[in-house]
């Protein structure tokens, strides 16, 4: 994986939590404490700021994506920090252990390892209206469209496709995780503000992938 294009990810990522930010808030203020937009934009501009700071200008993709994750996981906060922290380490220590394989298969496999990640920490279940919630079908339409031999850009629009699909899909969710999920039957009717942010994290991806 060329590590210009995980410098890209990481980057837009950071400007378009920036221009949601607001949207991200209200979101948060609808079911939680309100800071999840304030969370991800602090996490997101220490990532940028690292890229641009922290290390050699040869580091390979997988180790950017761990000084990315190591980065959310000291500064994003919430419960949400941790669970996008790891999601990344797990990214970038897949991309970076031994195997051969077009990028397609490596990136589909490494973000089953960063689903499952965020599964492992977080132990949220399909359904508890959580940013698992878009993550996980991301994760599996990039494998499915890896294994159809689609392409990189193609694997990318078709997880970030679901991952909006995803996020759309916690509205009549119940929370069953996290703070939300102390509102009970009141969380139904407002997107869980961690899967909206995951639908930016790959539409990201897609932009960054789109064949140059
Ligand atoms: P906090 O809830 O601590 O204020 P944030 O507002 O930054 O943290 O993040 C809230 C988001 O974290 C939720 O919208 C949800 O997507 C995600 N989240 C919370 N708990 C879990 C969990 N156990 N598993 C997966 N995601 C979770
Ligand atoms: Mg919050």
């Amino acid at each position: 994986m060329d590590p210009a294009r995980i410098r890209d990810w990481l980057c837009t990522t950071a400007r378009l939590i920036d221009e949601e930010k607001d949207r991200l808030t209200d979101l948060d203020s609808a079911v939680g404490d309100g800071d999840h937009g304030v969370n991800m934009q602090r996490g997101f501009t220490a990532v940028a700021h690292s890229l641009r700071e922290g290390g050699p200008d040869d580091m390979t993709a997988g180790q950017l994506l761990v000084l990315a994750g190591n980065t959310l996981v000291s500064t994003l906060g919430g419960a949400s920090g941790p669970l996008f922290g790891s999601s990344f380490r797990a990214l970038g220590k897949a991309l970076d252990s031994p195997g051969t394989g077009a990028d397609d298969h490596r990136l589909a496999a490494a973000l089953a390892a960063a689903r499952d990640s965020i599964q492992r920490l977080g132990a949220a279940q399909p359904g508890d209206k959580t940013l698992y919630d878009a993550y996980g079908p991301a994760a599996d339409a990039f494998a499915r469209e890896a294994e159809a031999g689609a392409g990189l850009a193609a694997c990318a629009r078709a997880a970030a496709a679901a991952a909006a699909e995803g996020a759309r899909a916690t509205e009549p969710m119940q929370a069953r995780r996290g703070r939300a999920s102390y509102l009970g039957l009141r969380s139904i009717g407002h997107q869980d503000p961690g899967a909206a942010s995951t639908a930016l994290v790959f539409r990201a991806l897609a932009t960054a992938l789109e064949a140059k």
